[in-house]
Formats: structure tokens, C-alpha cells, sequence
């Protein structure tokens, strides 16, 4: 984070105020790194001089926000789950620094893998690498970035219904120089692509796919901090991996690739769907790095 010098503090009493955050992280059962990662991004100090607490003896430490700012956030964390991505503004994923705020889903780990699983589809059918891909629903826009960078001859487009999220994902493009690489629309789903029936050689996407019955019992950071438009799936949690099942074959190219994360217990479900709808071949599930069945992967016939 880019930060203007203002305040000073000596090292004796950021050392003070980060062990008793650290205590305070215990207890609340927020991973103690969690301290780690927060002053990194908002006093500068890199991970190994907190860890080997070298800090400690500086007699000035400049920062660009006063002790009481960085308490209030710190306090927001332990008291009201505000996820800390949220409070610092960046989350990482794959190789990108992104803003993240209040109207975008936090790009997970997971998540990543379905770059990597674009890429395998390209390399088995290169002819897909030249041509349109779409990030349905972008959020922060990481998916578009994940495939901007690994499919170069590519025209990639990213769509969400959310101004707030395209607000976001505009600036991140920018930040990460890929405005030119990634076109944004609004519009909910196919909505705006509708000039590219039949030309799109990849759907990619991570729809809201949580059952709404489940979103209050998940952890208070996701169910009160985190776009509801983002996580809330329907009834059964399928409504939108359906929805994209039953509209994508008039969008895609014959062999294009359907690829979409979902949640543990859906790929059942989403193979049949896949199957009975008839314009779908080779549907493959992958998981992701904790073995949970997470993506679920199909041509267009
Ligand atoms: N993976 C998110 C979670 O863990 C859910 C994202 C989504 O619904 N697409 O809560």
C-alpha cells in the first residue's frame, strides 16, 4: 500500500501494540498472522521484521496512519469480523495486488485453479486460446485478470450487475495494466454480450452458488461482511450454475468451454444437468487443493 509518512512512533510502542493485538487475536480465534499481514500493508514493516520483532529497539518508526486509526480498524476486526481484506483494501490472488471492498467478493485461493483449468482446456484444443472468453459476474474482476494473462491472443470480457463491483474491477484493470486486455460491460449475465452469440470460445465463472437457507450459518465475516448478490445461489444453491447451463449454448462456439466453481456436494448435481441438457460433452469435475469437488468443466457439442 502506498503511504505518505505522517505519524511517528517508536518502536517500543508498535512492539507494545502489536503483541497485545496479537493476544487479542488469539482470543477472538483470528490466525495471529492476520496481525502480521495488517501491519505489513499499513505501516510498511515486511513479514520477517515482525516475526524477528527488529523492530522493536527503531527509535522512530513513520507511518502514514495514526495509532488511534490503525487501533479503530484493528478493533473492527476483532469486534465485528470485518474481514481483513476488507480493512486494508487488497486482497492477493495468483500474482495480483486487488481492491477489494464491501461490494466484491473476496477473490479466494480456490478460485485460482480455474485459470489454471482455462489454460489445460487451450492447450487441448488451442484453437480456443484466439478467441472470446468471458468472466461472468467478474466481482474485482480476477478471473478476467487470471485470463488476460495466461491467454495472450485472447479477447477477454468481464460482466457483473453490480456497478459497485465494475467500479472496482475498472480500477484494478487499470492498476494491473490491463485495461486494454479486458472489456467491461453492466448487465446481468449474457446480457450485454448479446452481439457475440455463437463467437464465445470460453464462459468462465464463480456464481453465487451457497443454498440461502446456509448464508446465515457461514462464518460472521462471509455472511455479514460480503456481498450477499455474490453468495446467495437459491434455494438449493443452483439457481445460477442452472441458468448458465440452460443460456451459454447460445453464446458459445461449438467446442467452446463451459467451466464453473461450485460448492462441496454440488458436483453431482451439476454432471447431471450438464448431461440431460444434451449440448454438453466430456464433463469433467476437478478439485481444488483441499481435494473438495469444486469445478465442474464442459464442451459445447
Ligand atoms: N467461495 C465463497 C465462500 O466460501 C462463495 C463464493 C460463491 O458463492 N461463489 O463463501
Amino acid at each position: 500500500m502506498d503511504f505518505q509518512s505522517n505519524f511517528v512512533i517508536s518502536g517500543q510502542e508498535l512492539w507494545k501494540w502489536y503483541y497485545q493485538a496479537k493476544v487479542a487475536a488469539l482470543k477472538a480465534d483470528i490466525p495471529t498472522t492476520e496481525v502480521d499481514w495488517f501491519l505489513g500493508e499499513l505501516v510498511g514493516l515486511d513479514r520477517l521484521t515482525l516475526r524477528l520483532e527488529c523492530f522493536k529497539d527503531w527509535p522512530k518508526i513513520p507511518r502514514g496512519i495514526s495509532m488511534e486509526e490503525l487501533d479503530r480498524l484493528w478493533r473492527r476486526r476483532l469486534d465485528e469480523r470485518v474481514p481483513l481484506q476488507y480493512l486494508i483494501g487488497v486482497a492477493y490472488w495468483r500474482n495480483f495486488s486487488l481492491d477489494v471492498g464491501t461490494g466484491v467478493l473476496i477473490p479466494r485461493p480456490e478460485t485460482e485453479c480455474l485459470i489454471d483449468l482455462a489454460l489445460a482446456a487451450t492447450n487441448t484444443f488451442p484453437n480456443l486460446r484466439e478467441g472470446n472468453w468471458v468472466d461472468l459476474g467478474t466481482g474485482s474482476g480476477a478471473i478476467a485478470f487470471g485470463l488476460a494473462e495466461v491467454l495472450t491472443n485472447g479477447s477477454i470480457y468481464a460482466v457483473d450487475c453490480s456497478s459497485e463491483a465494475l467500479t472496482i474491477a475498472r480500477k484494478n484493470a487499470a492498476k494491473l495494466g490491463l485495461s486494454d486486455r479486458v472489456i467491461f460491460y453492466h448487465g446481468s449475465w449474457w446480457q450485454p454480450l448479446e452481439h457475440l452469440r455463437g463467437q464465445i470460445s470460453g464462459m468462465v465463472a464463480n456464481p453465487p452458488y451457497i443454498p440461502s437457507s446456509m448464508i446465515p450459518s457461514l462464518q460472521c465475516e462471509v455472511s455479514k461482511h460480503e456481498p450477499l448478490l455474490a453468495l446467495d445461489g437459491g434455494s438449493d444453491g443452483l439457481d445460477c450454475i442452472r441458468y448458465l447451463i440452460s443460456t451459454a449454448p447460445t453464446y458459445l462456439v461449438s467446442g467452446g468451454v463451459w467451466l464453473v466453481e461450485m460448492m462441496a456436494g454440488q458436483a453431482k448435481a451439476v454432471t447431471e444437468m450438464l448431461e440431460a441438457h444434451g449440448s454438453y460433452s466430456q464433463v469433467q469435475i476437478f478439485s481444488d487443493l483441499e481435494g473438495v469437488d469444486r469445478f465442474a468443466l464442459a464442451y459445447l457439442i
